[in-house]
């Protein structure tokens, strides 16, 4: 038979993220997990908790904020505050760059009631200073019991350690290409700082990496090397990935390939929003990404033929969105009062073709009719034709026929 494909299975170490009980696991065993960041200025609280919020209902399990100013760092408890009055028991992330060593010590609360400290050694300090800066912030970290990721940042690359690679490549027989000795650079800061770590008294498997590109090549070739000596747990994304359309599609590129090679315990997708566009799209696609790679679950899936010639109305793309926008929207209230809702399959078919066949292929299916064929839409429940739907509420009717399965 032909070997099914199936993501290789992930090895590294297991760090644990929790805010009270909650607890995430990330690396290991555990499923790939969701991140997110918001993109409000942290020193707005109530902003940011609402924000928080939102991508936590969309599906993030763990949300970065900026932590950058002495206001925001007090700020953080608050936000914790609101959003544990809310119910929202997502951890948080402090994203800190220059001044983490001075806020985390500083601001002993805000360091108490983040869930995990982002450090960029790129931006840890110069010269004498880098060491005693990087020891501050991992030393705050073993006080307050908190993994980290060290996320290497090729925007933010150590210059220091770049500027000593490209010397010793220039004293090389064979110079490497100018590409692989950024590669060398962003990979040695990311497992130096991590061995530096250690030393400091950091157990390992609380340390996360990341080497953030923005190229999809570069991504895929940093992080297979990345994976290969490392045995820390992986952060990945494709940094300043884009808006919309290219953004999404060179993330699915990029983090897919590497999903599906065992490369990855915790992805971020960087989208770019449009005005008016919503911050959670990055959650939706960061989970459409794992599901259609059959990692985990999230909503229903929703089967649509692309339409064609024989698709009579808009009634088919109409309702493709509707249900699909229903069936997301239900989700926050759904996964914990119909466990394993998640695994449903609906089908909206154009036309009798493959509508019938791909119908009963899933949990339920609706083949709206095509030109020339009747006026009339079979719905299939469980593989067998259950009923038909005429008329102009075609569409409310189905959406009821769904919420009505999923509840019995
Ligand atoms: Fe066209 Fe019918 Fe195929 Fe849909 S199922 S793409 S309407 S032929």
């Amino acid at each position: 038979p032909i070997a099914l494909a199936q993501p290789l299975a992930r090895t590294s170490l297991q760090s644990v993220v929790k805010w009270g009980s909650h607890v995430v696991t990330v690396g290991g065993d555990a499923p790939v997990r969701i991140q997110s960041m918001t993109n409000t200025d942290t020193e707005d609280a109530i902003g940011t908790a609402i924000q928080v919020k939102e991508l936590a209902l969309a599906g993030s399990e763990l949300v970065r904020i900026t932590v950058n100013t002495p206001e925001a760092a007090q700020a953080v408890p608050y936000i914790r505050e609101q959003l544990d009055r809310m119910g929202i028991s997502v951890p948080l992330i402090g994203d800190f760059h220059y001044n983490g060593h001075r806020l985390l010590s500083e601001f002993p609360d805000c360091a108490q009631a983040l869930s995990k400290y982002r450090i960029n050694p790129g931006n840890v300090g110069k010269g004498d200073k880098r060491d005693r800066q990087f020891s501050q912030m991992i030393e705050a970290a073993i006080q307050w019991d908190k993994p980290i990721r060290i996320g290497v940042n090729w925007g933010s690359l150590d210059q220091e350690l770049l500027a000593s690679l490209m010397d010793a490549n220039n004293q090389r027989v064979n110079p490497w290409d100018a590409k692989q000795v950024m590669y060398e650079a962003l990979i040695t800061s990311a497992l130096e700082s991590a061995q530096r770590a250690e030393e400091i008294g950091l157990a390992g498997h609380q340390i996360t990496l990341s080497c953030k590109v923005s190229g999809v090549t570069d991504l895929i070739a940093v992080y297979r090397e990345l994976a290969k000596r490392s045995k820390y747990s992986l952060h990945l994304g494709l940094t300043e990935a884009g808006m919309g359309t290219k953004g999404t599609v060179a993330s699915a590129t990029a983090l897919g390939i590497l999903l599906q090679e065992g490369i990855g315990d915790t992805i971020r997708v960087s989208l770019t929003p449009a005005p008016g566009e919503a911050r959670t799209q990055e959650v939706v696609v960061a989970s459409e990404i794992i599901q259609s790679l059959g990692l985990r679950k999230f909503v229903p899936s929703v089967t649509a033929c692309p339409g064609c010639g024989r698709t009579t109305s808009t009634t088919f793309q109409e309702l493709t969105k509707q249900i699909d926008d229903f069936l997301r929207d239900q989700m926050p209230v759904w996964r914990t009062q119909y466990p394993g809702v998640e695994n449903m399959k609906v089908a909206v078919m154009g036309c009798i073709v493959n509508g019938p066949g791909e119908s009963k292929h899933a949990d339920i299916g609706i083949s709206l009719p095509g030109t020339g064929e009747a006026p009339a839409a079979p719905v299939f429940i469980d593989g067998e034709k259950r009923m038909t739907l005429r008329g102009e509420s075609i569409a409310a009717d189905f959406q009821n026929v769904v919420e009505n399965y999923i509840r019995e």
